[in-house]
Parts: C-alpha cells; structure tokens; sequence
C-alpha cells in the first residue's frame, strides 16, 4: 500500500472506470488495461501495483513510479466487546484526488466504524470531516465544518474496514452513510463514491444494502430521486411538530416538515424499496405518546419504516428515554400500521453509536 503524505504521484483512489482508462491513456498505455486496473484495486482490493497480477509486470513498475493508492492512515482503533471499532482516520493534506481547480485539500481526521454481524458486516462512513448543520443532539455539530471529503476517501474508510477484517468477512456487506457529515452536502463526491461502492464491477456492495442518511436537505433529496444508481434513503426525523424540531435541527427553519414530506412523498421509491425514518428519542423532549400520534399522522402517505433510536447518554445534556416510554412510543406507531423498530446502539462503550461519531482527536486537530 503506498503511503500519504507529500506524495506527488496520482492518487487513483476514487477514480472511476472512465477515469481509469483516461489516465493509463495519458501513459501511453492501451485503455482496457483501465478496466484491469479499475478491478484490481476496488473488486481484488489490491493497494499494492506490485501485487496486481493481471496487468503486465512492466506497467506495474511504471504505475508505482507514477501513481499512488493513498488510503488514509489508522490513527487509533476503538474496541467494543460487541466486536464494533470504531476508526480514527488521518486524511493526508492532498489526497490527490481533489477536484481540479479546488486546490489542495486541507488535513484532516475523520472516523469509521466496523460492526460485525453474523452474516454480514456493516460499515458507516463519514461523508465530511465535521459537519455544519448543526443538529443539537450531535457530537460531530461540535466541531463545525472542516472540509468535504472526497470520492477517494469515501471509498477509502470502506477499504480500510475490509481490510482490517479480510479474514474473518461476511458474504454481505452494508454500508451506511451516517458517519460524520451530512452526504447531500457533499453531493458530488458522494455520489462518484457511490458509483465505485455499488457497481457489480468494483466493490458489488447491493443497493439494497446501502443506506445514505440525511437531515433532510430537500435539493439533495429532488437530486437522488434521479440518479440511476442510487441507495436506499433515510430521513433522521426525530421530532413530530416544526417548532420542536426547529430546536434541535435548524435546518428545518431551511426545508420544514411539510417541505421535508412533500419530497418524501414523490420519492419514486423502487418496488423493494422504502424510506427509513430515524427518530432519536430524547427523554422528556420528543417522546410523549403526543408526539407518537403526531409523528404517525406525519408518515401517514409515506411507504415507510421507523427506527427508534433511544438516546444514547453520552456529552450533550439529554435523558436517555425511560423504557416504558419508549415502548409506549413503539406501540402508538404500530398501532397506527407503521413498520417500526427499536434500535440497539451497537459500541456505545466506543461513542460509534448514531450521533456520537466526533472524536477529541477531531476536536483536536480540526482546523474549523
Ligand atoms: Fe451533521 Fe448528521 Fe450530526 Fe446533524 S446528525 S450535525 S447532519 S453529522
């Protein structure tokens, strides 16, 4: 695997096929060998040129020479009995694959988190190192916004997981956008990252198995209902009236609830497909019965499931929910026909369950 740093060479990390194929022919070299190195690197997860055995012995010399695979640097790996880590990863000052013109790309850490499962791995990535939207109940609001990160590093945390347990994987792998960030704030980046995780060709991670969460960004919402290619989506909705979500995401004074909906409802859902809500219980400020019957009435014309998320005690001043509240909550909604579980925060010991992906190191070293 070659190293970050003041690397000069090309990162290839990120690149799509395409993008591949145009670079080898920058080279001088025949364009199908794009393709080779495209399947090398993201379906044989091969960081090393001299390890990819299906491109001539030459070409790899000259690729180490000129080109790079820059996955990020494992500053610190957190343990949870359950088997989860959580990872702090150190971006490097220029991954190399920035957008052209948007120069150099500032350093940063961010965090991964790997959670086993008996059948399957999941994997939650960060889509930004911090975040600027500011949700009251979240660790990473604290840091602010340090930088978008790129395609390259998207896919990198993935890697970097599998690798970590290549011994031991699942047949399936989920991944979830729900690290830092908010991923349709990084759209574009999000999006060529998403093309590379989810083509049959490269990682073959099924869209049924990949998940991006949102705040609720409108646009970002009307844009993803074209892409061809695209995840699952979830809402993290986590209030029932306006003027309580106003207080814990302000950036439902931008798109409100009736906006939020409304997006939500022309979503051309795919025939398996269905929209999660993510709702944080936060003890005596979300969660009365009131609130259920209002939360139900909101997701009435919506194909649908709900995901309560008990609060998870962590820096920030809420009271984990009472558990007869929290079934009392469940019990209203399904009362209602919704589909709903109760979610068990895997690694809390690790701060890797929702809302708690911010890190001293970040608060650290985050340049914002
Ligand atoms: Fe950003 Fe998500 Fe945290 Fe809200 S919950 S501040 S969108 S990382």
């Amino acid at each position: 695997m070659s190293s970050q740093g003041s690397n000069p060479r090309t990162n290839l990390l990120g690149k799509s096929a395409e993008e591949l194929r145009a670079f080898l022919e920058s080279l001088g070299e025949p364009g199908y060998r794009g393709a080779q190195l495209y399947h090398a690197l993201y379906a044989e997860r091969r960081f090393d040129f001299a390890a990819m055995t299906n491109l001539p012995a030459a070409l790899r010399e000259r690729l180490a020479r000129e080109a790079s695979i820059a996955l990020p640097r494992i500053v610190r790996r957190h343990s949870s009995p359950d088997g989860t880590v959580r990872y702090v990863l150190a971006l490097a000052p220029d991954s190399g694959s920035a957008p052209a013109g948007e120069g150099r790309a500032a350093p940063a850490n961010i965090e991964a988190v790997f959670m086993p499962g008996e059948k399957r791995q999941t994997i939650c990535v960060s889509t930004q190192a911090g975040c600027a939207v500011d949700c009251r109940f979240c660790l990473t609001a604290t840091l602010g916004l340090a930088r978008n990160l790129t395609a390259g590093e998207i896919v990198a945390q993935v890697l970097v997981a599998l690798e970590e347990h290549r011994a031991t994987l699942k047949p399936q792998t989920n991944i979830v956008l729900m690290g830092q960030g908010e991923p349709l704030l990084n759209y574009d980046a999000v999006m060529a990252a998403l093309r590379i995780l989810l083509d049959p060709n490269a990682l073959a991670i099924s869209p049924k198995h990949a998940t991006l969460s949102t705040s609720g960004i409108v646009p970002g919402i009307e844009r993803l209902a074209q892409e061809k290619v695209r995840p699952k989506l979830a809402i993290s909705l986590n209030a029932s009236s306006n003027e309580q979500r106003d207080q814990i995401m302000p950036i439902n004074r931008k798109y409100p609830l009736e906006m939020l909906l409304e997006a939500c409802r022309k979503y051309p859902l795919r025939p398996w497909e269905h929209l999660t809500f993510e709702y944080v219980l936060l003890g005596g400020f979300n969660d009365a019965p009131e609130d259920a019957r209002r939360v139900a009435k909101l997701l009435a014309h919506v194909r649908c499931k709900v995901n309560l998320i008990p609060w998870n005690p962590g820096a920030l001043p809420y009271a984990k929910p009472d558990a007869a509240r929290v079934e009392e909550f469940r019990a209203i909604l399904a009362d209602k026909g919704l589909r709903i579980f109760v979610r068990d925060s895997r690694g809390q010991d690790v701060q890797a369950a929702c809302g708690q992906l911010a890190l001293a190191e970040s608060a650290a070293s985050s340049p914002a």
